[in-house]
């Protein structure tokens, strides 16, 4: 199971985790609606997934 928090990648003051997904696809796609909505300026790589 994949599990991202977003304070190990993103903004360590963002309490976000998700977790629960089976592919990173589908993580990403979760990780890109929340940085798009609470994270506007941050940008996301492949490599911050990894
Ligand atoms: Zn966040």
């Amino acid at each position: 199971m994949i599990k991202f928090k977003c304070k190990d990648f993103l903004l360590k003051e963002c309490e976000l985790e998700a977790k629960g997904t089976h592919s990173v696809d589908e993580m990403m796609k979760l990780v890109e609606v929340h940085a798009g909505g609470e994270h506007r300026t941050l940008r996301l790589s492949p490599e911050t997934i990894e």
